[in-house]
């Protein structure tokens, strides 16, 4: 996966773009379900990106500023 940033659907050219968040179960392995963010197109449903809960959880971490986490801050809105 490339670091550069996602503009556009690749396939349609669309900026219609809509992150989603989803779970699967490896039934194989028996581990806990693995919760994913999709970044998918809203004019032709192509998938752009799928980023594993590890990294989500690292991102939030790296949100976090001399005035707290990102979600402690919008909680209290
Ligand atoms: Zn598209």
């Amino acid at each position: 996966m490339s670091n550069a940033p996602i503009e556009k659907c690749p396939e349609c050219e669309s900026q219609d773009l809509t992150w989603d968040v989803t779970s699967r179960v490896d039934q194989s392995l028996h581990v806990r379900p693995r919760v994913l963010a999709v970044l998918g197109c809203n004019e032709c449903s192509e998938t752009l990106a799928l980023i594993d809960s590890d990294v989500i959880a690292n991102f939030l971490n790296e949100e976090r500023t001399e005035h707290g986490h990102f979600l402690e801050s919008a909680d209290r809105q």
